[in-house]
């Protein structure tokens, strides 16, 4: 039997433009400190199976149930990765088939609501995402959207608000979860408010499921009637998005993906999830989310003591948000002046924010690339000081400086192994390239 691919020197032949571009992003990531909170290193395993031709089948409908003929070999590895996910996630069932986290969650308002219909949700500049009613996405212009937020002062979900406005608008569905929230979440609140208002309950884990897949934060899945989630944030895997649910839902739901919304499954990356599940069960993945979560505590703790203030005093999570008012520099000019230096991360608003957007007062970091490169609490240390002097770096006078404090940190922990590594194993033949955990 041969695997056929993915052979990154085709790929220079034919079309050495794209294959600089991938070359370069390569040196991009290794080069620099990573903190943006959303993304993370996939594992060559990961990678391996995105880049098969599993890219080539049309299989619309699920395992044994296909529009097309010659299913039954990536039937295999969809059923696979849905045993998998349920077993992970302790679930009824699972879909794997959205092709992100907003198509998973577009396929769950396809389920239970009809256009017009209210759904409450964390408010966007609160730390709720797009898709959760803003109205620049379909979720806002074809719904009614109503928000909760955090509470002034202590900057937790303001429970009482969530559940005064379900009271107040009924609606037929509440979402928890967002893309800024750096502390747990009650879920068993939301159930009850759900509950008593005879709403469905969905659960956007994106960011943060992979935490649960490692054992390190409690789980949504007992109390949600659906969790969705992407596959390439803290969980490691392919970009993509999946939902777990109850079983009196799972009709519903399949059918809201295919054929409510997409057209054939990325069996690729179908595959691909597979894979990274199976991953996720080891006691390394288990040991890297409780490291991201520590490591995420470090960094908020160091970057405190530079003066930016924790948004709700800390982090359970892999994220933080910082309020950088007390230091008197926007996050959008804390983003420039951090990227100049070679540290990623991005601006974000803060609840409250007296800036737009555009500019707001905070950024947001996030500690899974630099986990998965094998960095400790004391590397987060040296990081927090290091994005200190980047950020008052007003004309650029330091960022020399910096930089090399960033290339010390990079090369004692690289990114997809040491480049002499990766550069002898496309060299020869397939040899194993450790995956720094
Ligand atoms: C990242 C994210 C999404 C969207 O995921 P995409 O794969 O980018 O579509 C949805 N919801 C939340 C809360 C997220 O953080």
């Amino acid at each position: 039997m041969t695997f056929w691919g993915p052979d990154f020197e085709q790929l220079q032949q034919v079309d050495p433009e794209i294959a600089g571009v991938v070359t370069d992003e390569l040196a991009r990531l290794r080069g620099g400190l990573q903190l943006i909170a959303s993304e993370n290193f996939t594992s060559p395993a990961v990678l391996a199976a995105l880049g098969s031709t599993l890219s080539n089948k049309y299989a619309e409908g699920y395992p044994g149930k296909r529009y097309y003929g010659g299913c039954e070999v990536v039937d295999v590895a969809e059923q696979i990765g849905i045993d998998r996910a349920k077993q992970l996630f302790e679930a009824d069932h699972a879909n794997l088939q959205p092709h992100s986290g907003a198509s998973a969650n577009i396929a769950v308002y396809g389920a239970f609501l009809q256009p017009g219909d209210t759904v409450l949700a964390m408010s966007l500049p609160h730390g709720g995402h797009l898709t959760h009613g803003t109205k620049v996405s379909f979720s806002g212009k074809w719904f009614n959207a109503v928000h909760y937020g955090v509470a002034q002062g202590r900057e937790d979900i303001d429970y009482d608000q969530m559940r005064d406005l379900a009271r107040e608008h009924k609606p037929k569905m509440i979402i928890a979860g967002g893309s800024a929230i750096p502390r747990l979440i009650d879920f068993a609140a939301f159930r009850a408010v759900a509950d008593e208002v005879g709403a469905v309950f969905m659960v956007d884990a994106a960011h943060f499921i992979g935490l649960v897949a490692g054992k390190a934060i409690p789980s949504p899945v007992p109390y949600a009637d659906v969790v969705t989630f992407t596959t390439h944030k803290v969980l490691r895997g392919p970009r993509g998005g999946a939902f777990v649910c109850k079983a009196e839902h799972a009709a519903k739901l399949d059918k809201a993906v295919f054929p409510m919304m997409q057209g054939g499954p990325l069996m690729h990356a179908v595959a691909a999830k597979a894979v990274n599940f199976k991953e996720c069960m080891s006691p390394e993945y288990q040991a890297y989310t409780r490291q991201v979560i520590a490591n995420a505590q470090a960094l908020t703790e160091a970057l405190a003591a530079e003066g930016m203030r924790p948004v709700t005093g800390g982090t359970d999570t892999h994220l933080a948000l910082l309020d950088l008012q007390g230091i008197g520099v926007s996050g959008k000019d804390a983003e420039f002046r951090c990227d100049r230096a070679g540290i990623v991360l991005n601006k974000n608003a803060i609840p409250y924010d007296p800036q737009p957007a555009s500019i707001a007062s905070g950024v947001r970091v996030g500690t899974p690339s630099v986990t998965t490169q094998g960095m400790g609490e004391g590397d987060m240390k040296e990081i927090g000081s290091l994005i200190g002097r980047a950020v008052r770096d007003e004309d650029g006078s330091a960022a020399e400086e910096v930089r090399a404090g960033v290339q010390a940190l990079v090369e004692a922990h690289p990114a997809y192994g040491r480049p002499e590594q990766v550069r002898a194993q496309s060299a020869s033949t397939a040899d194993d390239n450790p995956q720094p955990s």
